[in-house]
C-alpha cells in the first residue's frame, strides 16, 4: 500500500477495515478555508498546555453537588460525593439511555426493525480535579490513574446481563461536541451492537476465516514494514496516521501485542498506553495548537473479548474540515492532507 507523497490530484484509498472510501484531495486545501493551519514543516515543540485548577461555579467536574452520587471515586479512600478525589466517575445526567429493561419492541411492516429497548448506561469520568489540565500536561502517573479508572468502569459494566457493547470517548473543542471545558471521559454501554461495528466485525471474521490471519494484525504489521505512515512507538505500542485516515492529522494507537480485549493490559502495558496517547496528543497540538479532537477507544463487544481477528485500539479524530454535502450524503470522507504527509508533520513534533 505504498503510495507517493507528492499527490497533487485525487486518490480514493478504500478503509480495509469497513471498506468506506476516503478522497484524499490535496487540492482541496487550496479552497477558501480549505487548508488545515499547520505550523508548516520546521521542527516543532508542542506548546505549554494552560493549566489552572479553579473551577467555575457551574463546572460539574468540580462541584459535586451538580451531578448525580458518584459510582467510584480515585483514591478510593476519598468520599464519593465530597473533594478529596482525582478522578470521580458519576452517571451522566443527560443520558441517551432512559429505560432499563424496559420490553419495547416495535417492528415496521415487513418485519424490519422499528423500534427496540435502548437499554444501557452512560457515564462521565472526570479525570482530573483541576479545571484546565490537559492530556499533554500531565504525569504518566496521573494518565496511568485515569486508564486505570476506566478499565474498571468497563470490567463493572459487562457484569451486566444486558450489556453487549461498551465504548469509551473523549470530546474535546465545542467543533468536536465538547459541552463543558473540565476534561472528561464518556463511557458508554449498551444492549446491542451498533450495526456499523457489526458490519466490521463480520468483515474481520470473513478475512480471519479466509486467511487464518487477524485482519488488525496484519495492517498493523504492513504499517510498521512501510513506516511511512509512523509517528511514533513505545515498547508496547504504535502510534500512526491510518492509511485511510478520514480527518487531516488523524491518529491511531495500537498494543503491539494483539488483543481484542483493552482491559488485559498488564500494568507496564497500561502505563505505556497512558504515555502513548499523552505524546500523541502533544504532538497534535504541536502541529495545530488549540485544536477540537475527539478520542475513541474502540475494544471488542464483550462477547467477542477473546476474539482472534479483533485487535482494540485508540483513535485520535481531529475535527479540522467540516463535514459537508459529500461526507453526510455519501459516507465519503475527504481529506485534503496526505496522511504520509501528516505523519511526517506529527513526528517532528518534539515531546517530553
Ligand atoms: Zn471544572
Amino acid at each position: 500500500m505504498n503510495s507517493t507523497t507528492s499527490l497533487q490530484s485525487c486518490e480514493a484509498r478504500f478503509d480495509p477495515f469497513s471498506d468506506k472510501v476516503v478522497l484524499v484531495a490535496p487540492k482541496r486545501s487550496k479552497r477558501p478555508n480549505g487548508s488545515p493551519a499547520s505550523s508548516g514543516d520546521r521542527k516543532l515543540q508542542s506548546p505549554p498546555p494552560a493549566v489552572s485548577s479553579a473551577c467555575p461555579p457551574d463546572c460539574p467536574g468540580g462541584h459535586e453537588d451538580l451531578t448525580p452520587p458518584a459510582v467510584y471515586v480515585c483514591p478510593e479512600s476519598a468520599a464519593l460525593n465530597a473533594p478529596g478525589w482525582t478522578i470521580r466517575v458519576v452517571p451522566n445526567k443527560f443520558s441517551c439511555f432512559s429505560r432499563a429493561g424496559s420490553n419495547l419492541h416495535y417492528e415496521l411492516p415487513g418485519g424490519l426493525r422499528g423500534i427496540e429497548d435502548p437499554a444501557g448506561a452512560c457515564e462521565v469520568v472526570f479525570e482530573t480535579e483541576h479545571h484546565k489540565h490537559p492530556i499533554h500536561s500531565r504525569s504518566p502517573e496521573e494518565m496511568a490513574f485515569c486508564i486505570r479508572a476506566i478499565v474498571n468502569r468497563y470490567q463493572t459494566a459487562r457484569l451486566d446481563p444486558q450489556a453487549r457493547f461498551w465504548y469509551g470517548f473523549k470530546n474535546l473543542g465545542k467543533a468536536a461536541g465538547g459541552t463543558i471545558d473540565h476534561e472528561h471521559w464518556q463511557l458508554y454501554t449498551f444492549s446491542f451492537v451498533p450495526p456499523a461495528i457489526q458490519e466490521r466485525y463480520e468483515r474481520a471474521a470473513q478475512y480471519f476465516n479466509r486467511t487464518g490471519r487477524s485482519l488488525y494484525g496484519d495492517r498493523f504489521a504492513a504499517e510498521v514494514a512501510s513506516g511511512e505512515r509512523i509517528v511514533a512507538a513505545s515498547p508496547h505500542f504504535l502510534t500512526f496516521v491510518p492509511f485511510a485516515a478520514g480527518m487531516p492529522y488523524q491518529i491511531r494507537i495500537v498494543p503491539k501485542r494483539h488483543t481484542a480485549d483493552f482491559s488485559r493490559m498488564t500494568g507496564d502495558q497500561l502505563i505505556d498506553f497512558g504515555v502513548s496517547l499523552r505524546d500523541a496528543v502533544a504532538r497534535l497540538c504541536g502541529v495545530i495548537p488549540d485544536l477540537a479532537f475527539n478520542i475513541e477507544l474502540h475494544t471488542a463487544a464483550f462477547e467477542h473479548a477473546s476474539a482472534p481477528w479483533f485487535c482494540w485500539h485508540l483513535e485520535i479524530v481531529p475535527r479540522i474540515t467540516t463535514l459537508a454535502g459529500v461526507e453526510l450524503g455519501l459516507n465519503v470522507m475527504v481529506n485534503p492532507v496526505l496522511p504520509e504527509e501528516a505523519a511526517s508533520k506529527l513526528r517532528a513534533v518534539s515531546v517530553g
